[in-house]
């Protein structure tokens, strides 16, 4: 587990802000009738226009620029010519580059009108990442973070997805430690000031239960009910910590 340097953390704040403009220019154009590819297409010229790099294109294979997962897909959607529809909820995963440095930021969104069990999702999704944030400071415990974003979901009972979790982040997309959405309290590695590190809940309204469609990428729920993902790059702070793709 790396402590970064002041320079570092210039560069993941600078990509981490990066991939929050890239999210709210995206926002706007979620609506029904657009494809996938378009919101790719979007977020790919304006990482690139902003002098970094999409993190996700080519990493592993994975063919978009983004990954954009609807309604009972959880992780990993790959853009293509489908059009979101209204009471659709997308859940859309950014990472950017900058000078060899990442952020990685995903988050949620409705696709006009949507159920009140989506609006259910959604808010206890992000109420869960911040739940799991809070706990996060100089000495705190992986298992701090894990423990009260499972002890929040199990309280709205809503399914932790155990196979897919946060990670250590830096001139790697992924490095260690795993950042799990369960765990705890006190156990774990201990995290330490300068560490920077993916946190994402990834909640489903239904069965924690998944699995991995034909095209090898895509994740989906077992039950076919919907999935949320809320994700921040954060610094560790002597004290706290610092949202690097703060919203
Ligand atoms: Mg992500
Ligand atoms: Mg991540």
């Amino acid at each position: 587990m790396k402590i970064k340097t002041q320079v570092e953390i210039e560069k993941m704040r600078k990509a981490g802000e990066i991939v929050s403009e890239t999210h709210k220019m995206l926002e706007e154009y979620i609506k029904p009738g657009v494809t996938t590819k378009i919101l790719d297409d979007l977020a790919h010229e304006f990482i690139v226009r902003k002098g970094a790099k999409p993190s996700f294109k080519n990493y592993g294979g994975f063919p978009g620029s983004i990954c954009v997962s609807i309604n009972e897909e959880v992780v990993h959607g790959i853009p293509s010519s489908r059009k979101l529809v209204d009471g659709d909820i997308i859940s859309i995963d950014i990472g950017a580059s900058y000078l060899g440095y990442h952020g990685d930021s995903a988050w949620t969104y409705k696709v006009g009108n949507v159920t009140s069990e989506k609006e259910y999702l959604l808010k206890h999704t992000e109420k869960a990442l911040y739940e799991g944030l809070s706990f996060i400071k100089d000495g705190c415990y992986v298992g701090d973070i894990g423990s009260s974003i499972e002890r929040y979901a199990k309280k709205y009972k809503l399914g932790v997805i155990k196979e897919l979790v946060g990670h250590g982040i830096g001139s790697k997309l992924h490095e260690k430690p795993d950042i799990p959405n369960y765990g705890t309290k006190g156990k774990g590695l201990k995290l330490k000031e300068g560490m920077t590190i993916a946190v994402e809940p990834m909640l489903n309204l239904g069965t924690p239960d998944i699995f991995i469609l034909d095209d090898d990428w895509t994740i989906v729920t077992a039950d076919n009910k919907p999935s949320a993902h809320f994700e921040h790059t954060v610094l560790v702070t002597k004290t706290g910590y610092e949202i690097l793709t703060k919203r």
